[in-house]
């Protein structure tokens, strides 16, 4: 399937989920993550008119920095190993997957501008899965606040693969309801406004549950 067929069967996916929840398109930024596929692939992507796109390894991201450049907006998406952020800070928008004080402390020191991160969560405490358990997460950002090139926007968390749609819902009201104890402390270097959430098999719930940015692979740019 193109690119094209793919996007309007999400985009009135997308639309239903956003009139299940009051809630306006406007509010959703699609990421295509392009990490399975070719960058001619995500070239079509951003011909489709997708102006984001995702990776989650340094290699991949590169390489298909070198052909599309700032053509689109770059989001990091996988683990981040602290020797890589030297080659990746100047390519990447937001990094979503801040899960430690060192490489919160290698972003400080290698951008020169603040670097909007979101803070990966482990809300279902998978083992396989990376990310700070719920219960880290505040004196997490507490501690970032002495890093002055880390801007917290948001949280992200990866649901468990399972059709259990009340237990998705259950994963991604609990980053919700996170987000909001920390929005509302009001902290300078963490408005923490958005939550990334959502991917191929859950992204209707999740933004009928309040995700701002759905990273889609399979089901947008798969064959
Ligand atoms: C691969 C990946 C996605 C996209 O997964 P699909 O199920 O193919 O949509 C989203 N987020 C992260 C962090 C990923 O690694």
């Amino acid at each position: 399937m193109s690119v094209v067929d793919n996007l309007a069967k999400i985009d009135q996916k997308i639309e239903q989920a956003c009139k299940n929840s009051g809630r306006s398109k406007n509010e959703i930024t699609l990421i295509a993550v392009t990490k399975y596929v070719t960058t001619e692939r995500a070239q079509e992507a951003l011909e489709a008119g997708i102006k984001h796109l995702g990776e989650n390894r340094k290699e991949g991201l590169l390489e298909k920095y070198e052909e599309i450049g700032d053509q689109a907006t770059w989001h990091f998406i996988g683990s981040l190993q602290s020797r890589k952020v030297k080659d990746v800070i100047g390519q990447v928008s937001m990094i979503h997957s801040l899960d430690r004080k060192s490489l919160a402390k290698e972003i400080n020191k290698r951008a020169n501008c603040p670097v909007p991160c979101f803070i990966q969560v482990n809300i279902s405490e998978e083992e396989s899965k990376h990310g700070l358990a719920a219960s880290e997460v505040e004196s997490f950002i507490e501690v970032l606040s002495h890093y002055q090139n880390v801007k917290v926007v948001g949280l992200m968390t990866m649901a468990p693969h399972t059709d259990d749609e009340e237990k998705l819902r259950g994963v991604f009201r609990q980053l919700r309801a996170l987000r909001d104890r920390i929005r509302d402390k009001g902290y300078r270097h963490a408005p923490c406004e958005y939550l990334s959430m959502g991917m191929s098999n859950d992204f209707a719930l999740a933004i009928e549950e309040g995700a701002t940015h759905i990273r889609l692979g399979s089901s947008l740019v798969g064959e």
